[in-house]
């Protein structure tokens, strides 16, 4: 053989054996569907220093192009769900996304699913997937509170952790997890907690499950309330949810609200009372009256963080009210919509909200 030709198939050898293991490598990552539904991860604004910015803008596809990285870690696909912002998300908008997750999970391909969503209202399509999803198979919510064109932009890196994370062997069978600003949290406790800073999620009563810095997993808790794989609620067959209002309490309350929700056709009412999920009488004679009318009542607090307890302050037994244990009004309102799909029943009612 002629000696120069060793080298050469030295160095043909090498690169197949490189190519070679590159496709092996590849063929470990995990496959992650990224959903998308809009919000300022998908935004696009006039400069880099304007705060006003037009918000579900940026395709699905286009997102995935932005973060080129994320071909590093895994094996990404997308699909627009819906591209819309998310103070503008109605409950139908929940099933639509729940039954899109539902059919992804179903799906032996996909290893874990990514949803890029507006922050406003992430925390309550995230506890409704946490409710509603029965899989083991890691559902990430993402978001970001910056659009891509903005200085210091925080949604390229959200996504990339989001990815790592939902691709993450630990994060199977945690429920739905959120992540934003390096931080991991619970659907069922996670809140959007500043207007305007990047690290505005908190989860006042659990604490976040861990973190994600560049792509680097750490989870350190796990829910302890039921969800996903034990949830009792299916989707499938819903095409709507019933109307659960949100009521605000404040000092020199009164009646009016009440029943202008019971009026407009409330099948629910959480009620966000002041302390221990407490109101002013008026508020508490026009609440009786709803139940009677076969509405359910829900007290959750205006506070922020605590249990409601059941029977402290109010006679709740009396009236057939539930407590929300210690759910947000907002999340109270989620467990709601889908518990008033199975039953009316005040004792079954409050049996759903100390399990989930
Ligand atoms: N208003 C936007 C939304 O929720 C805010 C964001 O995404 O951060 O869609």
């Amino acid at each position: 053989m002629n000696v120069s030709l060793f080298p050469r198939l030295a160095l043909f050898t090498g690169c197949v054996a490189l190519v070679l293991s590159i496709d092996a490598l590849a063929a470990d990552l995990p496959s992650i569907k990224i959903m998308a539904t809009g919000g300022t991860i998908a935004g696009r604004g006039a400069s880099a220093t304007e705060a006003g910015y037009e918000a579900s803008e940026v395709a699905v596809d286009e997102l995935i192009q932005n973060v080129p990285e994320i071909s590093d870690i895994a094996d990404v696909s997308g699909e627009q769900v819906l591209q819309t912002s998310s103070q503008h998300i109605t409950p139908e908008d929940w099933l639509t996304i729940g039954k899109a997750v539902n059919q992804a999970v179903a799906d032996d391909g996909v290893d874990g699913v990514v949803i890029t969503h507006g922050t406003d209202t992430m925390e309550e399509t995230a506890y409704f997937l946490h409710l509603t999803v029965p899989s083991d198979k890691p559902v990430v919510l993402v978001g970001s509170m910056r659009p891509g064109t903005a200085m210091s932009a925080d949604g390229a890196m959200n996504l990339f952790n989001a990815v790592a994370l939902a691709g993450a062997p630990e994060a199977r069978g945690k429920g739905v997890l959120l992540t934003l600003n390096e931080t991991v949290f619970g659907a069922r406790d996670v809140t959007k907690g500043n207007t305007t800073n990047p690290a505005t999620f908190e989860a006042r009563n659990a604490g976040p499950m861990g973190s994600v810095f560049f792509g680097e997993v750490n989870l350190y808790e796990a829910p302890i309330q039921a969800h996903t794989a034990e949830s009792e609620f299916k989707i499938d067959e819903l095409e709507s949810l019933p109307q659960v209002d949100i009521l605000y309490g404040y000092a020199g309350d009164s009646s009016h609200l009440v029943e202008a929700a019971v009026t407009s056709g409330a099948e629910g009412i959480v009620f966000a009372g002041v302390g221990n999920g407490n109101f002013h009488p008026e508020v508490e004679a026009a609440l009786a009256k709803a139940r009677e009318e076969e509405v359910a009542v829900v007290r959750s607090a205006r506070v922020g963080s605590g249990h409601v307890t059941l029977d402290a302050e109010v006679d709740d037994e009396k009236y057939g009210f539930v407590v929300a244990d210690d759910l947000s009004p907002q999340k109270a309102r989620v467990l709601l919509t889908l518990a008033l799909t199975e039953t009316s029943e005040p004792a079954r009612l409050q049996e759903i909200f100390f399990k989930y």
